[in-house]
């Protein structure tokens, strides 16, 4: 795969596929602009080679067709102005690959920006269609991919466009770079020893990269909805805690292969309790072991808290996939916030990919501690499964 460093660019039309699917508030306001920020880098490369820059991104999931305000990039082109301070060199086309898109690309001059409405107005990006992915071509020269949480997702800004591009007038941007290689090194070259820390909501969405990352670590620590799949699986009492009942075979193959390879697997020793999934209910610590029938275990306790930190002590790499509890109610964030805290002290590379790993490490303030925050969860879990990217493959064809 070539970087936007190996290709020339100067003075060329310029598409940069990036991940602009930022969180907003009710009133339409960005919340969390990182993804927005990771792409700087690139632009301003560009902009420093007096290319003329267009910039493409899907925000969440507009009806195909229909141009609704509260999809529109609007706000995402605004502060885009106010952080590469361009003045009036930056704007917004009112369509994807319509009229106003079209002119007022070919209006661009040398150190322009244009960025193009949400590309899920148009039905042709999710179904990867290469009359779309033509017309999205036909403004440019190169094309640049720097949307790392969009690139397994084969779209056609993604995969046929790319597709239309030969090796030297394609290319991953900086961000996409930065993650591709840091997921591969990691994985394949771990200093030891090296622990996974993976929690979230079902043992399903995460089996595989479960089942790969047993080859290559030293330790796995299980948080999380998933960890009362393999409570149950062991024997124990989980009262009305998520399960996943038609993977508990898994759950033991999982555990059992663990044991075979010398794997150290760990699982919450308290939890904290609830009789419903709700911020104003009453909560219980309890051990494992004593799991109230008809309560539903939401978050680790202090004590998994305290012995996950004594496992993480020693690490040289730890990488962290997935809360610890339901952390979007106070009540239940603070597993999620104390395993932030634990992994930051460590003297470990850090790695956290996932939306809401991310989300936890931010809200804890450690974020600057961790040593790289992928911006993308679903990419960043298929490269722990082993899987190649759309995106990627289609770079390098
Ligand atoms: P995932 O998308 O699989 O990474 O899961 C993230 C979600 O898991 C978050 O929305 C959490 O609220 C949820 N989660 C974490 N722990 C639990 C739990 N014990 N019970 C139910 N949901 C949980």
């Amino acid at each position: 795969m070539k970087t936007i460093k190996d290709i020339d660019i100067d003075g060329k039309r310029v598409f940069i596929r990036c991940d602009f699917n930022v969180p907003k508030d009710d009133d339409g306001n960005i919340t969390d602009d990182r993804r927005i920020r990771g792409a700087l880098q690139t632009i301003r490369y560009c902009l420093d080679r007096d290319c003329k820059v267009i910039l493409a991104s899907h925000y969440e999931r507009p009806e195909p067709g229909k141009y609704e305000e509260k999809f529109s990039l609007k706000p995402v082109a605004q502060r885009l102005h106010t952080l590469l301070k361009l003045a009036d060199n930056i704007t917004l086309a009112k369509d994807v690959v319509g009229e106003d898109a079209k002119a007022k690309a070919k209006a661009l001059s040398a150190g322009d920006v244009l960025v193009l409405e949400n590309l899920r107005y148009e039905a042709g990006e999710t179904k990867n269609d290469v009359e779309f992915a033509k017309e999205l071509a036909s403004m440019v020269d190169v094309y640049i991919n720097d949307a790392f949480g969009a690139c397994h997702r084969a779209h056609a800004s993604i995969d046929a466009m790319a597709r239309l591009f030969d090796k030297d007038t394609k290319a991953a941007g900086f961000l996409l770079n930065k993650e591709v290689t840091f997921f591969d090194k990691t994985l394949e070259n771990p200093i030891r020893p090296f622990v996974a820390v993976v929690g979230g909501s079902k043992v399903s969405g995460k089996l595989e990269a479960l089942r790969q990352l047993l080859d290559k670590v030293d330790k796995v620590i299980i948080g999380g909805g998933m960890a009362f799949t393999f409570l149950k699986a062991q024997g124990y009492e989980i009262g009305n805690s998520l399960v996943e009942d038609d993977l508990l075979d898994e759950a033991r193959t999982v555990m059992i292969k663990a044991r075979k390879k010398g794997v150290k697997f760990y699982l919450p020793v308290d939890v904290i309790v609830a009789p419903e999934f709700s911020e104003n209910t009453p909560v219980k610590f309890v051990t494992f072991q004593e799991i109230p029938e008809g309560w539903m275990g939401l978050d680790i306790g202090p004590a998994s808290s305290r012995l996950f930190r004594e496992v993480l002590s020693d690490a040289q790499t730890i990488l962290w996939n997935g809360p610890m509890g339901v952390y979007e109610m106070e009540k239940f964030a603070k597993g999620s916030i104390k395993m932030s805290h634990n992994i930051a002290d460590t003297h470990a590379t850090t790695i956290v990919g996932g939306g809401d790993t991310a989300d936890v490490a931010l809200r804890a303030g450690d974020v600057d501690e961790m040593t790289f925050v992928s911006t993308g969860g679903g990419a960043s879990l298929n490269l722990l499964e082993g899987k190649t990217l759309p995106g990627i493959e289609a770079l390098k064809a």
